[in-house]
């Protein structure tokens, strides 16, 4: 083949919770996390080039070699230098639909689709694992979004254990365009607020690390329970974001507020908030009232749902 189209779904934490801190400079973590149906599209195309372009449709993301789509092409060039060279150059072109900087892993995801577009359009027969593992090494969220569904991660996010797929759970999804909240800024803010509770000896980290799998969260998930899972939605990372953006902790409370709203959170490090809702039709409601109540066009408004996959083929086209 020469070409594929992939849909890189993006996801929202149901859970996060900070334990601790790595001797190797990350936090030890225990996430639930949920692929939604709000998905970029990544078009690979085997070139004459013998280089790596990234093409996309959204002014805030670069296309260097600093976008992780860049990252991972570059990553399977280095994995795999004969193929690339016999391969020629890839362009990747990033059609964005997901929120930049928003919590909802864009990047990841992007970073994901490449790996497993670039394993298809070289023929590599790389395994699931085989991707993670070299996902794992570009970020934490990678190795979840190539397969997604509904996932507990630990350790920093890379150790994945599948729960049961979680299908037509409806949300609405808000997000700031111009509002940006940083990652390592919200970790370290935390770090500095709450750190003093942090469990210390490693063992411990874990074994409260692995509590995730028999807690509330993981019970209602397995109940298929909308309700449920809205009343043990969970952020460690509210605690420092929400006090430090007036405009995130506004939308969490309007959501809060509106008629047939379950339950609401900030996604990862935010800025944004998404609130789970029994039906789309509600869904279309509760979003129309938020509109109503903030006029502001900066603020990005969607009506998604839950998916029990990550990475999608949409099409290969080929002259082989
Ligand atoms: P996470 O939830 O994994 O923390 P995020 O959703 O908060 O990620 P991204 O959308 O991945 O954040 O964007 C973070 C930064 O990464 C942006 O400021 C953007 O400039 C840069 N970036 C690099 N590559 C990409 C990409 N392919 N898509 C989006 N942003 C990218």
């Amino acid at each position: 083949m020469r070409s594929y189209s992939l849909i890189a779904p993006a996801k929202i934490n149901l859970y996060l919770e900070i334990i601790g801190h790595r001797p190797d400079g990350y936090h030890e973590l225990a996430m639930i996390l949920q692929s939604i149906d709000l998905a970029d599209q990544i078009d690979l195309h085997a070139a004459s080039t013998e280089a790596i372009r990234v093409y996309c449709n959204h002014p805030q993301v670069p296309t260097d070699n600093s976008n992780l789509a860049y990252r991972a092409a570059e990553l399977m060039a280095r994995q795999f230098p004969d193929v690339f060279s016999n391969f020629g150059g890839i362009d990747i072109t990033v059609t964005k639909r997901i929120p930049v900087a928003a919590g909802l892993a864009g990047g990841s995801t992007n970073a994901a689709a490449v790996l497993v577009g670039i394993d298809l359009l070289w023929n590599l027969g790389l395994t699931k694992s085989e991707l993670e593992e070299l996902g794992a090494t570009l970020g934490s969220d990678v190795p979840f979004c190539i397969s997604g569904g509904t996932v507990i991660a630990t350790g920093r996010g890379e150790q994945l254990s599948p729960l049961p797929s979680l299908n037509h759970i409806h949300l609405v999804l808000a997000k700031y365009r111009s509002l940006e909240v940083s990652t390592p800024w919200a970790y370290k803010t935390y770090r500095q607020e709450f750190g003093s509770s942090y469990v210390k000896n490693t063992e411990d980290l874990v074994a409260r690390a692995n509590a995730v799998h028999s807690g509330e969260m993981v019970k209602a998930i397995l109940d298929k329970d909308a309700a449920k899972i809205s009343q043990k939605l969970h952020n460690d990372l509210e605690k420092v974001v929400l006090p430090a953006y007036p405009k995130v902790l506004q939308l969490r409370e309007l959501f809060a507020s509106q008629e047939g709203v379950l339950g609401t959170m900030m996604s990862g490090s935010g800025p944004s908030v998404f609130a789970i809702v029994e039906s789309k039709a509600q869904a279309e409601i509760v979003k129309q009232q938020i509109r109503t109540a903030i006029p502001d066009e900066d603020l990005e408004l969607f009506v998604t749902q839950t998916i029990a996959n990550g990475i999608q083929i949409l099409q290969g086209i080929g002259d082989r």
